[in-house]
């Protein structure tokens, strides 16, 4: 613990807590840490690479693509999680080796063309819209299972799972109920033979709940990089929809 790099202190808080659920849910899954690094400047990602954070979740094409290249240093897996518009889909699949905000099949085609069959196939979640209300973003309960089945088909895509942001809820039993029905899904899919190994659930406010009920990805930004700073106004993603 050092006092020079609080996100190093947070990062291994959060290990620390996300250990401790799996021990009070009794949830013997691996549980991944994705540092979502939206609005957080590369020298604050560099902080938390040097504490040993590999895996970073970013939102907005342009904003990750100058970070990208500010840290071509290090060895780093991207995450794609925020809303993709059909003219970002080249610049992402190059770009990113994650991508987990699909739900729509022509955004998964987009995506899978533009993936260089050089590069390993680009990792894909589906997002799913369990609280259907809560959110514009994510594929309904009934669509999902079509749409898994042609996005396997696809040749540079790799379809791993689901994820979900439900509807930002205070308590723990509420928080299970959402994750639960997202986890149903996801056993669903596997009964269909889909072969799905990641359940990308849980932010900052309800990790310990998204552990609970199966999360093997945690995507967690403020309670790493503590409050965003406004996204600036001459960031061409600024039109991108559905920020948090
Ligand atoms: C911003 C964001 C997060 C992180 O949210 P925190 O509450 O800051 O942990 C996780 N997932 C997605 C899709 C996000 O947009």
């Amino acid at each position: 613990m050092t006092a020079l790099n609080p996100i190093a202190d947070n990062i291994a808080l959060i290990q620390q807590h996300i250990e401790q659920a799996k021990t009070r849910f009794q949830a013997a899954q691996q549980v991944t840490l994705c540092a979502v690094s939206k609005s957080q400047p590369a020298a604050a990602i560099r902080q938390a690479y040097e504490a040993g954070q590999a895996v970073f979740g970013e939102n907005y094409l342009q904003e990750a693509l100058a970070k990208q290249q500010q840290l071509n240093d290090c060895v780093i897996a991207w995450h794609f999680i925020g809303p993709i518009q059909s003219n970002k889909t080249q610049q992402i699949a190059r770009q990113f080796d994650w991508v987990h905000s699909v739900d729509r099949l022509k955004i998964a085609q987009r995506l899978s063309d533009a993936r260089s069959a050089e590069l390993p196939p680009l990792n894909i979640c589906l997002q799913v819209n369990i609280s259907e209300e809560a959110s514009k973003s994510g594929a309904s309960g009934q669509e999902v299972l079509e749409l898994a089945l042609n996005i396997k088909q696809l040749p540079h895509l790799r379809l791993r799972g689901l994820m979900a942001i439900p509807a930002p809820q205070h308590d723990l039993d509420l928080q299970r109920d959402q994750f639960r029905q997202v986890h149903a899904l996801f056993e669903q899919l596997n009964a269909q033979g889909l072969q799905l190994d990641t359940l990308s659930i849980g932010m900052s406010g309800d990790y310990q709940a998204a552990i609970a009920e199966g999360a093997t990805l945690v995507r967690i930004g403020t309670a790493i990089f503590g409050a965003r700073q406004p996204k600036p106004a001459n960031d061409s993603d600024l039109a991108t929809k559905g920020a948090v």
